[in-house]
């Protein structure tokens, strides 16, 4: 019997093969326990196909790869340390970054070989787990974990994948224009690529700001396109009161764990899958925990994308002052943390980020936004 007086022998089920879900039966086979992970598609990573994200280096001291082997994750996926890379402002100024230690590690999602999602699964197979593709679970019985992803969108990642004869890079664009309160980005990887507006209002215009994203990065450092295919999806953000439905834990999006200020989502994921996992195993209660290691980072998250959406493209260009500064990791890890000013500033900051809107400029009707077009019926 484990300490929660669950027999070893009866399978753990978890609903969801991201990274949340993952984690959660690595940590789990690691004890010696028995995992069955059920994915609604037929791989891994169905949602990004190919997609470049950043794995956020800067809300520890330590290096995020060596936290993943500190909790017994594989680091066994393509990883670019990006350190160097331009933020332009609304007028296209350009600020030069520089970092002595990685900002954040260009990573590839989705089911090819190299990416975060395939290294997770092949690991979890390796310790004995088995995933069943093409298995949505519509109902918990015994013993799990619900991993399933975001239920609503709070922000939208929209715009394309192709390959490129561009050299590897990463540049972004802070202009309500292009993406209303969030921003645009171009990361460029191996001869491919993904260009995005990432928004967090403006869902009904989705196109335009798509347009004028490609159109600026063209401008901006001669953005080139071969075979461009349409990519996006949607994230959600939420502190919830509790996380768990009756005995099951929520882990990563589906509980609503998120960066509210820009979306870097995964190691809050992945944290919450081994946090899951442990309350399991050790017996512990799974809200506590989550509250006490992610809850207060996702606070200040809070108060910051309430600050940022408030400033708009003047704002911006006093944060890409700030930006351009050396050691700006060190900068980003301290506007992460819990301070006295984010904490009195938390009730006004949760009063002005009211998540699971439904975005107000999309009325949901005729709309073809990322969200209306099917993520919404996916999920609820
Ligand atoms: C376009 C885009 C760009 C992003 N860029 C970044 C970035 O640069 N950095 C960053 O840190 N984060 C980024 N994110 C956020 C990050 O992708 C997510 O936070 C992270 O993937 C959440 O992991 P998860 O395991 O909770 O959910 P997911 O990765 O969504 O995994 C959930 C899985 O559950 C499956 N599923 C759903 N329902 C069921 C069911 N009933 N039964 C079985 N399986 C089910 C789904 O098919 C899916 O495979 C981005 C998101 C988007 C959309």
């Amino acid at each position: 019997m484990t300490k929660n007086n669950m027999h070893p022998e009866v399978p753990v089920e978890i609903a969801g093969a991201g990274p949340a879900g993952l984690a959660a039966a690595i940590t789990l086979a690691h004890a010696g326990r028995k995992v069955i992970v059920h994915e609604t598609y037929k791989e891994v990573g169905h949602r990004f196909g190919g997609d470049f994200q950043g794995l956020e280096n800067w809300t520890t001291r330590e290096n995020v790869l060596s936290v993943f082997k500190s909790m017994g994750l594989t680091t066994d996926f393509n990883a670019r340390p990006c350190r160097d890379g331009t933020v332009f402002n609304a007028a296209g100024k350009p600020y030069e970054i520089k970092s002595d230690e990685p900002l954040f590690y260009l990573i590839e999602r989705g089911p090819g070989p190299d990416t975060l999602d395939s290294a997770l699964l092949r690991q979890a197979q390796s310790l004995g787990v088995e995933v069943h593709f093409n298995s949505r679970l519509r109902h918990m019985a015994g013993e799990g974990i619900l991993a399933a992803g975001p239920r609503a969108a709070d922000a939208i990642a929209v715009g394309y994948h192709f390959e490129t004869d561009m050299a590897d890079g990463y540049w972004a664009i802070c202009d309500n224009e292009l993406a209303p309160q969030g921003y645009a980005y171009l990361l460029v990887m191996n001869g491919r690529g993904t260009v995005k507006s990432c928004m967090f209002s403006g869902f009904k215009q989705e196109k335009l700001y798509v347009q004028r994203t490609v159109e600026a990065f063209q401008r901006l450092v001669g953005l080139e396109m071969k075979n461009p295919q349409p990519h996006g999806g949607s994230g959600n953000f939420r502190i919830p009161q509790s996380a768990c439905s009756g005995p099951h834990p929520l882990v990563g999006e589906q509980a609503g764990f998120q960066d509210t200020l820009w979306g870097f989502g995964m190691r809050l994921a992945i944290s919450s899958g081994v946090l899951a996992a442990q309350s399991l195993l050790n017996g512990e209660n799974y809200d506590r925990l989550w509250q006490r290691e992610l809850k207060p980072q996702m606070e200040t998250s809070v108060v910051n994308r309430a600050l940022y959406s408030l400033v708009g493209n003047s704002g911006y260009r006093w944060f890409l002052r700030q930006v351009a500064k050396p050691n700006l990791r060190e900068l980003l890890r301290r506007q992460y943390q819990p301070s006295l000013i984010k904490q009195l500033l938390r009730p006004w900051a949760k009063r002005r980020y009211q998540s699971r809107r439904k975005d107000l400029t999309c009325d949901h009707i005729d709309c073809h936004c990322i969200w209306c077009r099917g993520e919404c019926c996916v999920h609820d």
